[in-house]
């Protein structure tokens, strides 16, 4: 057998031991912990159907007889009357019940609950505890809660507390990370006593099945890992086919793999509370207690008040954590509202990235940033090169219709491998803007080599059972290092929401950009079209249209206020011939030439405009029939003057008409026609005033 045959052996052993771990009906054991008694009764509690076999030593009654008893016998009337009341339409008795039973009248603390058709009481002997002083230690922890400023140093005060009160030897507070493996944040060890702090353990030392319980019963108490499980009798019940579930109760037995895997830890006793994250709804870790060497049994009232202890932290820890993110958060609105005061001065992607760059890798803790919106490409600090960029928004855009969130905190497991360039991770949020060619933020985090400190070899050993391969806990837990490569520091729950906000304001941003840009275009295209309606596009000055509305408006002023004005008709003699030698085009330039010579004799109030051809009309206004006349032959002689190129020498005749109170546009333009078309029976090149 080669070597990789025996990898893969191993490797397929190991798969179904884990299997078979995760299988074991841990919840139904079919057996309780010595600590206490048992008894499960028929819904209506009027049947006694299985006793746990030590019931004799707790209430003086053989289990074979209590079998037998009616439920009276062995609880006495009031308790089965209490229990009955309190189960009605629950699942189980809120809080334990205290009750003295059996021929000593022991003192009990009861507790019960439905399972399948069957309710079951536990009951565990009361020793002469002092138990006065634990309701000061609620009060004074309801008060202490308060004041450790992070989250880190509230657990660190709460395993500090809970071994003060308790005597454990070690209370630890084990966190899950995302693939469950565990990590101890926060530890309290008695003198000599060897501990975990910032030690991992593989997921598979709380198998996925035991985590499922710690949701349905934050408790779980092992006063003696070394005590042997008491049965219950009958083995089966004789009603139900179906094994009792214990999920509920303190006493379910305990796994053997788990009592071989505290007794290689050196733990003789143990107690955890679950810890779970916002809104219940994962379990982020527990608290653990361990006594070594000799078992430590704690009072059910003393294990009730470490309970409530976790019960009263958990809020404040979520309260402490909310306002560690709400900071980074608050940061990043404020680098919002930054943005959007200024989003005038910004014109793209490289801009933007040039301008906040710097600050929001600073935030985000990342080592790069891109944001990149269609061609555009704004980067910053260590980032993977332009080509590579594309490819990645290719691939994250094709990932979902909708593009989504995506983070990594180990680039080279996914597809983006051959991309990554000098990043480990990667946060990539999409920008609202245009689903069809979606824009992103992408933030870059470097590899942040990690040196993980395990509790004993992370490897599990596999022993053979009857035909299966099962899980055989470690021997030892002594510290053994891993180093950790190729992943980045975690994208925190925070960071991505702050990350989606970003997102969201640069998309504004872009957007409004982009209207902007449209608007100035759209701008841009009506002036041209008002000067195109208004203007002659050949020589640039009024066109006929826009001429006839100046002329209507001053016919109106100078009706309304006595003033006067005149009209001036223009027409280039003999313009024909000119086409006719020269072309067409030097025609043109004629008359651009005439309309620049003329736009200099004008007054600012003046207005020349192109009736249409080789025809031109000047508007003088505030000026007499006079006036008018004598800049008709300012015009004529200034044009005959002057030299044309190509063609030389050009005239023009100039009819000129002043108005009356009585004009309208057509009457006042027809008597400036007719005196132009005098001018030129007149012999052309000349000004003839209309009478
Ligand atoms: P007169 O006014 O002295 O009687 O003679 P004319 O040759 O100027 O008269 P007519 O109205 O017969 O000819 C006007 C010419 O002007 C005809 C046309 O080809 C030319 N014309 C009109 N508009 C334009 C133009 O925009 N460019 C050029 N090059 N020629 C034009
Ligand atoms: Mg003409
Ligand atoms: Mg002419």
């Amino acid at each position: 057998m080669n070597r990789n045959h025996d990898l893969g052996n191993h490797e397929a052993e190991l798969a179904e031991a884990l299997r078979t771990c995760a299988a074991e009906p841990v919840h139904i054991p079919g057996a309780i912990q010595p600590s206490g008694g048992l008894i499960s009764f028929d819904v209506g509690l009027t049947m006694v159907r299985q006793v746990s076999a030590n019931l004799e030593t707790l209430l003086g009654i053989p289990a074979e007889l209590a079998l037998r008893c009616s439920p009276a016998a062995l609880l006495g009337s009031d308790l089965l009357e209490r229990i009955t009341r309190e189960l009605d339409e629950r699942h189980e008795v809120p809080g334990a019940l205290t009750a003295y039973l059996g021929p000593d009248t022991q003192g009990f603390h009861v507790i019960s609950y439905r399972s399948g058709s069957r309710v079951v009481v536990e009951l565990e002997p009361l020793r002469d505890d002092d138990e006065s002083q634990l309701l000061s230690v609620l009060n004074r922890w309801l008060a202490t809660v308060r004041e450790p400023a992070t989250p880190d140093q509230l657990l660190e005060w709460l395993v500090e507390e809970v071994r003060n009160l308790t005597g454990f030897d070690r209370v630890l507070i084990y966190r899950f990370d995302e693939r469950w493996n565990g990590s101890v944040t926060a530890e309290s060890c008695g003198d000599g006593i060897g501990g975990f702090l910032g030690h991992y353990f593989p997921a598979s030392d709380i198998p996925p099945q035991v985590r499922a319980l710690y949701d349905r019963n934050c408790l779980r108490s092992i006063p003696d890992a070394v005590a042997a499980a008491v049965p219950l009798l009958p083995e089966c019940d004789p009603v139900d086919a179906t094994p009792l579930d214990l999920s509920p109760g303190v006493l379910r037995a305990v796994s053997p793999i788990h009592l071989e895997y505290l007794a290689n830890m050196g733990v003789a006793s143990a107690l955890s509370v679950a810890l779970h994250d916002e809104n219940e709804e994962r379990l982020g870790g527990l608290l653990s207690c361990h006594a070594l060497a000799t078992p430590h049994r704690l009072s059910p009232g003393m294990r009730d008040t470490v309970q409530a202890l976790v019960q009263i932290t958990v809020p404040q820890l979520r309260l402490l954590r909310t306002r560690s993110e709400n900071q980074l958060i608050q940061k990043v609105q404020v680098s919002r509202e930054l943005l959007h005061q200024s989003h005038e001065r910004w014109i793209d992607p490289e801009l933007i990235v040039e301008q906040r760059g710097e600050e929001w890798l600073d935030l985000f803790a990342a080592d790069g940033m891109a944001l990149i919106h269609r061609t555009r490409q704004g980067m910053r600090g260590s980032v993977p090169d332009s080509q590579s960029l594309e490819s990645i928004v290719t691939w994250l855009s094709a990932l979902c219709e909708a593009p989504t969130v995506w983070y990594s905190h180990s680039l080279k497991e996914t597809p983006l491998a051959a991309w990554r360039g000098p990043s480990s991770g990667l946060l990539a949020v999409p920008l609202p803007i245009d689903t069809a060619e979606p824009s992103w933020l992408l933030l870059f985090r470097n590899e942040e080599i990690e040196t993980r400190r395990w509790a004993g070899l992370p490897q599990k050993h596999i022993a053979s059972r009857g035909e299966h391969s099962v899980l055989a806990p470690r021997h030892s837990f002594a510290e053994w290092q891993e180093r950790i490569r190729d992943h980045c520091r975690i994208w925190r729950r925070s960071e991505r929401r702050a990350a989606s906000d970003l997102a969201e304001n640069l998309a504004a941003l872009i957007a409004s950009h982009e209207i902007h840009l449209l608007n100035a275009r759209l701008h841009e295209v009506n002036e041209r079209l008002k000067r195109l309606a208004l203007q002659d596009s050949l020589t640039g000055v009024w066109n006929r249209y826009h001429m006839e509305q100046a002329i209507e408006t001053e016919i109106a002023a100078a009706t309304r206020y006595g003033r006067d004005c005149a009209l001036l008709l223009l027409d280039v003699d003999h313009f024909k011939a000119v086409n006719d030698d020269h072309g067409h085009e030097s025609g043109d330039k004629v008359l651009i030439t005439l309309v620049t010579r003329m736009d200099t004799m004008l007054r600012e109030a003046d207005r020349l405009g192109r009736w249409g051809g080789e025809e031109f009309v000047v508007l003088a206004t505030g000026t007499t029939a006079r006036g008018a006349e004598e800049l008709a032959e300012r015009l004529r002689h200034e044009v005959a003057e002057s030299h044309f190129e190509e063609v030389g020498r050009v005239t023009v005749s100039i009819g000129v008409a002043a108005c009356r109170a009585d004009d309208t546009v057509k009457t006042l333009v027809k008597r400036a026609d007719q005196a132009m078309y005098r001018a030129k029976t007149l012999g052309r090149n000349r000004v003839y005033g209309a009478d």
